[in-house]
């Protein structure tokens, strides 16, 4: 059980994540546009019509053509029609006419500019104005913001609400993108017992599995957890080998460390595949990494914000991965609000509190409970704080990156 990297460094770990999920990338599937957001798009989406469709109007007003406008003196022209949105009534303006159009409207045939209603006085079927319109004033043109056969979106993106609407625009009632990993959740322990149970001689709650649950809900994700297994081989394998059999990633929880009862690591050496075990971060330096059966396998370590930490970089890096999500996710920077001594070399993610300062400078206050069992100070914080490799004092002002969860 020797033949795996041990003890890899963060980076090392996070890119051996990124090269096994490359490696599994999950296949697409059509959806329905309005079910797909949060999907990683599959493919990338050519625009099949112009945005805007037709030049239209950009305001309420009138449709007038610019060759008429007389300048300082007072312009007067006819009103000879009506163009409201979604109605194409085939209107033609002639020398010395106008229609009056709302926004969003088709331009009528022989118009070129729209005068915002505001601007004119309207009297006996005519309107008048002393303004001069720019020739071309507020009318959005075909195609001004996407033309015919353009890519709007690439393959890996990650589907917003914003991106959606575009599809939508631009009429496509269906998206091809990346299959949402199946997740299978694992607890492990002796000790646990559900909520809602009366605790017995030492026992705890199982916490853990709705820290993982909301995890992975809030990836976009529909995961589905087992009943938690004791620390007994005999029972663990059979359980975590059939859910590796059916689901695309299992997590486990508990039971990768070097103690006597921490059966993980042997039982995915003989059974299964190590891609690592152990790497240099705290928290979470147990993390466990490899394949069973079908299945990536990911074995998290028992403290909760252990636990924490580990699915929220390199649990996050792998489920980006299946998807093919090349687009880097959104990262934020924040400058710290109280020094941190760093008296270790590993990579350390600290929990944290924002604090958004007068100036609107965005600031982090770390939290100074920072053993991995503290799940009080995981709750009362809202990011993880991250400390690269090597010991080093911070000082305030000194910028690190954080991760919301
Ligand atoms: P382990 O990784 O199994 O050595 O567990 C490390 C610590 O995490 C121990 O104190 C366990 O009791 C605790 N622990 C393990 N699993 C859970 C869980 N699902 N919920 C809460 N605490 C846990
Ligand atoms: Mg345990």
């Amino acid at each position: 059980m020797s033949d795996f990297p041990g003890r890899v460094a963060y980076p090392e770990a996070l890119a051996i994540v990124r090269r096994v999920a490359a490696a599994r990338r999950l296949g697409s599937e059509r959806v329905a546009t309005r079910r797909a957001d949060g999907r990683i798009l599959a493919g990338p989406v050519q625009a099949p019509i112009p945005l805007p469709p037709f030049d239209n109007s950009r305001m309420d007003g009138f449709a007038l053509r610019h060759a008429d406008v007389l300048g300082e003196g007072g312009t007067r022209l006819r009103i000879v029609g009506e163009q409201f949105a979604g109605y194409s009534v085939g209107l033609r303006i002639g020398p010395g006419e106008c229609a009056r159009i709302t926004t969003g409207a088709p331009l009528p045939a022989g118009a070129d500019t729209v005068i915002i209603r505001e601007d004119v006085r309207e009297q006996d079927g005519s309107i008048s104005f002393d303004s001069v319109p720019m020739p071309g004033a507020d009318i959005r043109a075909a195609g001004e913001d996407v033309a015919v056969g353009e890519q709007v979106l690439a393959a890996g993106q990650l589907l917003t609400p914003a991106r959606l609407s575009l599809a939508s625009a631009l009429g496509l009632a269906e998206l091809q993108v990346a299959q949402r990993p199946t997740v299978a959740v694992f607890t492990t322990g002796d000790e646990l017992i559900e909520p809602g149970l009366p605790l017995g001689p030492g026992q705890i709650y199982n916490s853990n599995r709705e820290l993982l649950m909301g995890l992975l809900r809030a990836q976009g994700l529909e995961p589905t957890a087992w009943p938690s297994l004791p620390d007994d081989p005999a029972r663990i394998a059979p359980q975590l080998r059939d859910a590796a059999s059916a689901f695309d990633v299992v997590v486990t929880c508990g039971g990768v460390s070097a103690g006597q009862k921490d059966y993980l690591p042997a039982l995915l050496a003989a059974q299964g595949q190590i891609h690592f075990w152990k790497v240099r971060m705290k928290p979470g330096m147990p993390v466990l990494f490899g394949a069973l059966e079908r299945a990536a396998f990911l074995g998290l370590p028992g403290n909760p914000v252990s636990a924490l930490a580990t699915f929220q970089t390199l649990g996050c890096a792998l489920l980006d991965g299946l998807q093919g999500r090349t687009e880097p996710r959104a990262r934020r920077f924040a400058a710290l609000a109280a020094p941190w001594r760093k008296s270790h070399e590993r990579y350390e993610f600290l929990r944290g509190r924002l604090q958004y300062g007068q100036d609107g400078r965005l600031s982090v206050l770390p939290h100074p409970a920072d053993a991995s069992h503290r799940l009080r100070a995981a709750a009362d914080s809202d990011v993880l704080l991250a400390l690269p490799d090597g010991a080093r004092d911070y000082a305030v002002g000194d910028v690190v990156e954080v991760f919301g969860y």
